[in-house]
């Protein structure tokens, strides 16, 4: 509720008003072609920090299924599959996915991987992290948020990295909303199942995340994006729907069938 008045007065006041696609009001006033430099900036950091994979089966199957994903949402998206035994994946802003091989292990098929890069796409679709940087800076602080990207141990390059949803990387956690989560959540869904993968295992996914963040090693995607109590019960409520998107899209010939 105090979200919603904080949009609306800021709306009425500085013209900074947004609606998420699926409806939601949002006050953001950071330029997108700003959080496309950072995602960029950002990007081109973890490139040169971590190693990419040479395992040509698994970049393979990663690329086969983004580019089934965005090809719904239009758009050229770089995709980058990193060397890294940790369960996460990530999208940012200016069209950049990244995911790493422990996730890639983790999933059983096509339909699971696919669920977790439509939900990260969901959250790039939905300007979150324009939406989080938006509420914690002022607007004098915009310009130096590009440059902060690349310095992480600042005050500033903190907010910026862990907006963007990859501060886990630098020990700076900053968890998506619930709000944020059930958009992306939905989001993903129709995503997937528009771009033919089965929606139902979407489900599966999240109990298999939940089941793997308790145990030895935890799931690193779990502390960015919290699981809550009634992620399956809104999955489970938007699958009708989704299944809809699903059959068209196989009545239509988008049958994808990438392997690991
Ligand atoms: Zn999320």
């Amino acid at each position: 509720m105090f979200n919603k008045i904080f949009a609306l007065v800021f709306c009425s006041l500085l013209t900074a008003c947004a609606t998420s696609p699926t409806g939601r009001s949002q006050f953001i006033y950071m330029p997108d072609d700003q959080l496309n430099k950072m995602g960029l900036q950002a990007f081109n950091n973890l490139k040169t920090e971590k190693p990419q994979s040479q395992n040509s089966q698994y970049n393979k199957f990663v690329t086969c299924i983004a580019e089934a994903i965005t090809h719904e949402t239009g758009g050229n998206w770089e995709v980058v599959v990193f060397d890294d035994e940790t369960l996460n994946a990530f999208a940012l802003p200016g069209n950049k996915i990244g995911v790493h091989t422990g996730l890639i292990k983790l999933v059983d098929n096509q339909d699971q991987l696919a669920a977790v890069i439509g939900h990260e796409v969901g959250h790039v679709l939905a300007r979150h992290s324009n939406e989080r940087m938006s509420q914690k800076t002022a607007v004098s602080q915009s310009v130096a948020l590009i440059s902060a990207i690349s310095a992480p141990t600042s005050a500033l390059g903190q907010l910026a990295v862990s907006s963007l949803g990859i501060g886990a990387q630098y020990g700076i956690i900053l968890p998506f909303s619930r709000t944020h989560e059930s958009e992306a959540d939905i989001i993903g869904l129709d995503l997937m199942a528009k771009a033919g993968f089965d929606p139902r295992q979407s489900v599966n996914l999240w109990q298999k995340m939940d089941q793997a963040s308790k145990g030895k090693n935890p799931a690193e995607f779990m502390s960015t994006h919290p699981s809550h109590d009634t992620r399956i019960k809104e999955l489970s409520e938007h699958i009708p729907t989704a299944m809809q998107y699903y059959q068209q899209a196989q009545s239509i010939g988008k049958t994808p069938r990438c392997r690991k």
